[in-house]
């Protein structure tokens, strides 16, 4: 993989070579073969969570948070209330933008190391009838916790609640089937599980919630139902779309799908994270997460008790090897993080425990 660093990261993280390659090439935004592959994209992405016969698949310009504010300024009227599930800084992030958009919310929270629990969402539904919204992170990138996402659906809709679910990092690897799971939205982006690079992010909307959509949003760009209906009208994007950032997506996606689907792509995130896990444990790291709420995504790390590690020298060392390493997001413990998705597999993960073992060794005996 010539001289590029591995990246250990949630996003954007490493790519097949196919994948950049397929950006090696200029579109006319508004040229037949720019829109069919845009149709491509958009089919692809909306079978890759089992969503056409229900939901329609808008992409959005911009990083993920962009479709995350969008779909939120486009679903939840201002008479409206969101009820936003938080365990970590993505869920936060959604009550930050209710509050910039005006939008009523209201924050329900867990610690950091526990999951999201439904009976709770379901009381907190019970007892405010002005709840029409929920939002849910699928997993909680901030420390690698996937939260139940079956259940809490099952008790939004239950309720005849709507489910906002921002499964950022988990789509096209932990599998979304929204032919039996009720959500309303799932928001995703392109580089993250589906190994495509930064640059546009996308909503798959219940059509009927799109319908009810129109003028909702006080903003021109981050209106999902504008954008929506500009690729229903002629198969464009509204402004200038990110020609080769959506090539590069169509080519992740082909090979998502040589891969044998996000089933088959969760299989080799789980064998990296067993390979890093069993080997950081060896080399004296504690695992931050309770393993039975830890998806393998993105693994947090204690840093070792009793060795003069500080993150900045760690990070510089290994990245003096190769190895670009994430930093922690907690808000309490000190760690860091070490991504398992992206166009890597077992050998990646031995060639940095192997890495990671020079410089603990290059750094000193343990305390
Ligand atoms: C990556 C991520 C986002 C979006 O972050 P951007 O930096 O805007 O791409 C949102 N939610 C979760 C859970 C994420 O992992």
């Amino acid at each position: 993989m010539n001289g590029d660093p591995i990246l250990l990261t949630p996003g954007p993280l490493t790519t097949r070579l196919a994948t950049r390659q397929a950006m090696l090439r200029d579109w006319g935004s508004r040229d037949p073969a720019f829109v069919a592959l845009t149709a491509e994209l958009r089919a692809r992405l909306l079978a890759v969570a089992q969503g056409e016969a229900t939901h329609a698949c808008v992409p959005l310009q911009g990083s993920g948070t962009f479709v995350v504010e969008a779909a939120i300024a486009t679903l939840v009227r201002p008479a409206d209330k969101l009820l936003v599930l938080a365990n970590g800084a993505y869920g936060e992030r959604i009550a930050a933008i209710a509050g910039r958009l005006g939008r009523p919310a209201q924050v329900l929270r867990w610690p950091e190391d526990r999951p999201v629990e439904a009976d709770r969402v379901a009381e907190a539904l019970r007892a405010d009838p002005a709840l029409t919204h929920v939002a849910l992170v699928h997993c909680e990138t901030t420390t690698g916790l996937l939260n139940p996402l079956a259940e809490v659906a099952q008790a939004v809709a239950g309720a005849g609640r709507h489910l906002l679910l921002d499964a950022m990092s988990s789509f096209g690897a932990i599998g979304i089937d929204l032919r039996s799971v009720p959500v309303t939205a799932v928001m995703a982006s392109a580089n993250k599980c589906l190994e495509g690079v930064p640059g546009l992010g996308f909503a798959l909307v219940a059509r009927e919630a799109l319908g009810r959509a129109a003028g909702v949003s006080p903003s021109l760009s981050l209106d999902l139902h504008e954008q929506w209906l500009g690729f229903e009208k002629d198969g464009q994007w509204r402004f200038t779309p990110p020609v080769q950032v959506v090539a590069a997506l169509v080519e992740a996606l082909r090979q998502l799908e040589a891969e044998g689907g996000p089933a088959a792509r969760l299989a080799r995130y789980r064998e990296n994270f067993r390979t890093l896990l069993s080997g950081m444990r060896r080399l004296g790291f504690e695992l931050y997460l309770d393993e039975a709420v830890q998806a393998p995504i993105i693994a947090t790390f204690r840093m070792p008790r009793g060795r003069p590690l500080r993150f900045a020298s760690f990070y510089d060392a290994l990245a003096a090897r190769g190895f670009l390493i994430y930093p922690g997001k907690l808000t309490r413990a000190e760690t860091f993080r070490i991504g398992c998705i992206g166009a890597l597999d077992r050998r990646d993960f031995e060639r940095l425990l192997g890495a990671i073992e020079a410089t603990l060794a290059a750094s000193g005996p343990a305390a």
